[in-house]
């Protein structure tokens, strides 16, 4: 049986909520509970999207509550997180590596080709995927252009046919049909990789075995599945989870700074109490018993109790709890 490795992969682009905190906290516990490594990395390659500090607020919000991750690159005799910026040249090896195992092919074509077929899909009045004319250039030449200094984005080749299934421990068998599966950039023109693509690389690379998310991410799961293939590397174990609602129809959002962590603690509630109340946010041990330790939580954690349905933020009930720490 292979070690349970699990990671909290946060892009900083904002505050971080409790809904995020929760996500943090299962893939922690499941570790835990097996013994397992827990590791922190920041998915910051979205560089248009970062706000400035948001790395060190989720930083500091782990430390606070304990859920202390195993390993990382050395920062003054202490394990920082990894951060993916600062593994750029391995993921354009990793994405010529897939072109050569035809799982991605180099792209060419400006905004304007793009733009032409969106307009086109428009006038006919039917949904726009875009169908890539490079997709037929051989790998020999796109690499002879490269070399000249064309610049290039490299997209994930979707071979036509077929269904793509994965079984996720919360939402059961996911199918998809692979014909509405859209070939995404994964390696962008000035060398960054897209979220998508660096996340598959270093979940395999770190060796993960739990991939605890939003449920947001299921509908590309089956584009992740496909390259895992391609690779001919294990697909984790998936546990996509409901978002925590701020009412009956809103997320919490981590822009709107709702439900901020930092903002509760400077309300004067607990770490430990915010911790033991967002535990049960979606997740039942099935007993009477509601207040917990983080011990506790990890001896009794279990997979098979993460709830479909989404939980709703209850300030009330958090203040309860806040009262009886
Ligand atoms: N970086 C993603 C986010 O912050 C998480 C995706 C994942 O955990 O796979 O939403």
């Amino acid at each position: 049986m292979k070690k349970v490795r699990t990671r909290f992969a946060p892009s900083p682009t904002g505050y971080m909520h409790i809904g995020n905190l929760r996500t943090a906290l299962f893939e922690y516990l499941i570790a835990k509970h097996e013994g397992g490594d827990f590791i922190l990395r920041i998915e910051d390659t979205d560089q248009e999207r970062l706000v400035e500090g948001a790395v060190d607020i989720i930083y500091d919000t782990m430390k606070e509550v304990g859920l202390t991750h195993d390993e990382g690159p050395d920062i003054g005799g202490d394990f920082g997180p990894y951060v993916q910026s600062e593994r750029l040249p391995m993921y354009k090896k990793y994405a010529d590596e897939l072109v050569d195992l035809g799982g991605a092919h180099y792209c060419f074509c400006g905004e304007e080709e793009i733009e032409r077929q969106r307009k086109e899909a428009e006038s006919l009045g039917i949904s726009f995927k875009y169908d890539d004319p490079c997709k037929h250039i051989s790998v020999e030449e796109a690499r002879e252009r490269i070399a000249k200094g064309e610049k290039y984005v490299v997209r994930q080749t979707i071979k036509h046919g077929g269904e793509t299934y994965f079984d996720d421990e919360v939402y059961g068998r996911i199918e998809v049909d692979n014909s509405i599966l859209d070939e995404s950039v994964l390696l962008k023109s000035d060398g960054y990789p897209t979220y998508n693509f660096a996340n598959i690389i270093d979940d395999h690379q770190m060796n993960i075995t739990h991939v605890v998310r939003g449920n947001e991410y299921l509908s590309s799961t089956p584009k992740y599945n496909l390259i895992y293939q391609a690779y001919g590397w294990d697909i984790p174990t998936y546990v996509h989870v409901p978002p925590v609602m701020k009412d009956e129809q809103h997320k919490l959002s981590k822009r709107n700074g709702d439900a901020s962590f930092q903002d509760l603690v400077k309300k004067g509630y607990l770490p430990q109490a915010i911790l033991n109340y967002i535990a049960l946010l979606g997740w039942s041990p099935e007993t009477e018993q509601e207040i917990y330790t983080l011990e506790e939580l990890i001896k009794v954690f279990d997979i098979k109790r993460i709830s479909k349905s989404p939980a709703i933020f209850d300030i009330d009930k958090l203040t309860w709890m806040n009262g009886m720490y």
